[in-house]
C-alpha cells in the first residue's frame, strides 16, 4: 500500500532522514517509535507530501507516485491525517468539521455527508456532541471527532503523528480505544507514538527510528523483548 525507497530529507545542510526504504502492506499497523529528533514526525508527513523531499527519493500510496502535480490531490484524497493538536475548525461544528472534506472534494451531497458524518461519530462514541464546537469538547473528545474527519474521506492509508500527546492522561484510553477498534479493519496505519502498551498490543511492526533511519524492525515481540540494536536496547531501557 506504502513503498518508500531511499528517502531522504535536509533541512538546508541539515540532514534529517538518511534514505529510509520502508514498504507497509494494505491493513498492515505499523508503530513508529523513536526519540525526539530521530525523524519520526519527517517520515509520515512525507508520505502525504506535507513535506518536501529529495527528487532521487520515491514514495508510492497505492499505485500513485507522491509528487507535486496534480496527482498528490488523488493520494491526499486517500491518505487521512490526525496529529497531536487536533487542527480542528474551531468556526464549525463537530458534525460540519466531519461533513466538509466529503462535501468539498467529492462533492457528496449535503444529506448524504451528514448521514456518513453522524455514522462515524457514533463509531467514536461522540454522537451526542455533533451540535457542538470543538472548543466545548474535551482533549479526547476533540481528537475522536479529528478521528471521525479523517474516515470521512474513506481513506485507505491513516496516519497519526502521536495523537495521545497532547491529552490529559485520562483521556488517553479512550483515544487508544478508537484506534484500536480501527485496526484490522482493512485500512493501513502509520501511528508515530510513544505509547508502548498500544504499540505492543496493536502494531503488525514496530519499527525503531534514531538518527534519521530505521535501526530496527519487526513484530511487537521482538522489538520490545528482544531487541537487537544497542540503540533500540537503550532507548527502550529509558522509556519503559
Ligand atoms: P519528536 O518525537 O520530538 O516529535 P521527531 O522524531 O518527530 O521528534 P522530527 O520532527 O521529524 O522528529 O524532526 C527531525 C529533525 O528535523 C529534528 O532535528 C528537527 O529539529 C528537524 N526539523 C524538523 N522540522 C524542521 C524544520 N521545519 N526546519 C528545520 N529543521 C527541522
Ligand atoms: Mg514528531
Amino acid at each position: 500500500m506504502i513503498t518508500i525507497s531511499n528517502l531522504k530529507k535536509a533541512y538546508g545542510s541539515f540532514t534529517v532522514l538518511h534514505g529510509i526504504d520502508l514498504d507497509i502492506a494494505q491493513g498492515e499497523v505499523v508503530c513508529v517509535i523513536g526519540p525526539s529528533g530521530s525523524g519520526k514526525s519527517t517520515l509520515i508527513r512525507c508520505i502525504n507530501h506535507l513535506e518536501a523531499f529529495d527528487a532521487d527519493s520515491e514514495i508510492t500510496v497505492d499505485g500513485i507516485a507522491v509528487k507535486p502535480g496534480r496527482a498528490l490531490a488523488k493520494v491526499r484524497a486517500e491518505v487521512g491525517m490526525v496529529f497531536q493538536s487536533f487542527n480542528l475548525f474551531p468556526h464549525m461544528t463537530v458534525l460540519r468539521n466531519v461533513m466538509l472534506a466529503p462535501m468539498r472534494v467529492r462533492h457528496t451531497k449535503t444529506s448524504d455527508a451528514e448521514k456518513y458524518a453522524r455514522a462515524l461519530l457514533q463509531r467514536v462514541g461522540i454522537s451526542e456532541q455533533a451540535d457542538k464546537y470543538p472548543g466545548q469538547l474535551s482533549g479526547g473528545q476533540q481528537q475522536r471527532v479529528a478521528i471521525a474527519r479523517a474516515l470521512a474521506m474513506e481513506p485507505k492509508v491513516l496516519l497519526f503523528d502521536e495523537p495521545t500527546s497532547a491529552l490529559d492522561p485520562e483521556m488517553v484510553g479512550e483515544v487508544l480505544d478508537v484506534m484500536k477498534k480501527l485496526a484490522g479493519t482493512g485500512v493501513t496505519m502509520v501511528i508515530v507514538t510513544h505509547e508502548m502498551g498500544f504499540a505492543r498490543q496493536v502494531a503488525d511492526r514496530v519499527i525503531f527510528m534514531d538518527d534519521g533511519n530505521i535501526i530496527e524492525a519487526g513484530p511487537p515481540a521482538q522489538i520490545f523483548d528482544q531487541p537487537v540494536e544497542a540503540r533500540t536496547k537503550s532507548f527502550l531501557h529509558a522509556v519503559l
